[in-house]
């Protein structure tokens, strides 16, 4: 999208991630999806009259893990508040959540922008909080119901600094933050069920104005198209209001996928409008030094610091890098199948290349995988030291696919795949080769080098595969080059 000329844009996100705990965030409820309607909701979850919330102490140390991932502080002392307002889904008539004293201060997330190069995104805070219900709308005419199911599940609601200056660079920053928290494993990262939801504060400003224009907030995108799509549209409505000369006034809108629009919901609650005070019945939370400083030494690499040994320690390009790195599991792989054939360059091929594309083919993840990394580490092996050839080496690898062996080696010596490294094998094919193909013999005497790889071609099919290419192009030249 193209800003138009003399306008600036402003753009800071909430993101509510549900974190993957079994239970919630103040009850024993399962958090489980796609259960039947209101089978996991318990009384607390539900504020009854008489019931006690109590923490999980799961929440604390995935929120703890996330905020040290972003450089952020931790507070050591997190308290919860009341944010009261009423809807349907909402059967307490409040919400927990941390208004003061939020779990995470601070923080930055490095995005790539469009051009290449990197912008840091500032985190204002992150704090923890308990999702609603849901309302229903399609499941009767005339009807909506309320699945309560999902209320107490716990969030971590994410909000940035208004760092953030096109679609573009909210879409990356919404990327990141998803593949930080599924690196971590402390969110599922599931955007169909709702396991990552955005809210978009927007606002519009002349080119040289200082203050920040007047917002609007775009409630509740479920996915990275409709988060793009949204910031568009709602950039567009603004700047079109003022240039005709009229004022914005701070609201809250829904963002209407069919009809290409938003729709104010309402005016701008402000925080007293929530009648925020201190949870009465939560105690604060002290977090100790050591609870902190473990979870700190249990971190696992991060995806740009393994990116980086990818490409100093290992001399992989800055696209291989990336790629590995960005899931950890697959990273994880790598690096077993790097520990065992020592060679990272083929490692990465193989993986990248043919292990990849037989996941996605058969639509698995690589927790799944058929071949182990101590298998395909092995195979690469064999290859290094010239015991099978690149050739035999993808027959070799799709008998591990398919589990009909579980070693390279043994599958190379049962089926006698090992590469014809003897000299006196092949050089009478490839004198019966000369002696068939005369032209193109003279010609590669002559210089016409391609039809080098003719000739090897040949030998290779002969072979079944099994010959050493590079032994047969030095066998070949040795053979013109004679008198
Ligand atoms: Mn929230």
């Amino acid at each position: 999208m193209t800003i138009p000329a003399g306008w600036q844009i402003d753009i800071g996100l909430e993101i509510h991630a549900q974190l993957n705990t079994q239970s919630k965030i103040f009850s024993g409820a399962s958090t489980l999806f796609g259960q039947s309607p209101n089978s996991q909701a318990c009384a607390i979850d539900l504020g009854m009259p008489g019931v006690l919330p109590s923490v999980n102490a799961e929440v604390f140390k995935k929120a703890v893990q996330f905020g040290l991932s972003i450089g952020a502080m931790i507070n050591q002392e997190s308290r919860f508040d009341r944010k009261n307002y009423f809807y349907p889904d909402l059967p307490k008539g409040y919400q927990i959540t941390q208004m003061d004293h939020p779990i995470v201060l601070g923080g930055e997330i490095t995005i790539q922008t469009s051009n290449g190069t990197e912008k840091i995104i500032r985190v204002t805070r992150a704090h923890l909080e308990e999702d609603a219900g849901k309302s229903i709308h399609d499941f009767k005419p005339g009807y909506t119901g309320i699945d309560l199911n999902r209320a107490g599940t716990p969030l971590l609601e994410i909000v940035s600094e208004p760092d953030i200056k096109n679609a573009e660079e909210a879409v990356a920053y919404a990327k990141a933050i998803h593949q930080l928290l599924t690196y971590l494993e402390v969110c599922d990262g599931n955007m169909a069920e709702g396991s990552l939801r955005f809210d978009a504060n927007i606002s519009v400003r002349r080119q040289d104005a200082e203050a920040l224009g007047t917002r609007s907030e775009i409630k509740n995108l479920n996915s990275f198209r409709f988060l793009e799509q949204a910031i568009h549209f709602e950039t567009e409505r603004q700047i079109s209001v003022l240039e005709a000369g009229g004022t914005l006034i701070q609201d809250t809108r829904l963002f209407d996928p069919d009809r290409h629009e938003t729709r104010s919901m309402r005016s701008k609650e402000t925080a007293t409008d929530y009648r925020y005070f201190p949870e009465p019945d939560l105690l604060p939370v002290m977090l100790t030094a050591e609870f902190i400083e473990e979870i700190q030494a249990q971190l696992p690499e991060l995806p740009g610091k393994r990116a980086q040994r990818y490409q100093t320690a290992h001399e992989l390009s800055a696209s291989d890098a990336a790629l590995l790195s960005q899931d950890r599991r697959l990273g994880d792989y790598f690096d077993e199948v790097l520990t065992f054939s020592g060679n990272a360059k083929s490692a990465a091929n193989w993986v990248r290349g043919d292990l990849l594309s037989k996941l996605n083919e058969h639509e698995l993840g690589i927790t799944v995988c058929p071949i182990s990394p101590k298998h395909l580490g092995e195979m690469i092996q064999l290859i290094d030291q010239g015991v099978i050839s690149g050739k035999i080496a993808k027959a070799v690898f799709a008998a591990l696919w398919s589990k009909q062996t579980e070693s390279a080696g043994d599958y190379v010596q049962k089926n006698q795949l090992e590469q014809v490294s003897d000299a006196s094998a092949i050089e009478p094919l490839i004198d019966a080769l000369i002696a068939e193909n005369p032209k193109q013999a003279a010609d590669l005497r002559a210089g016409k080098d391609k039809l080098l790889g003719f000739f090897v071609g040949k030998v290779m099919q002969a072979t079944k595969g099994k010959a050493n290419p590079k032994q047969v192009n030095d066998l070949i030249r040795q053979k013109l080059s004679e008198p």
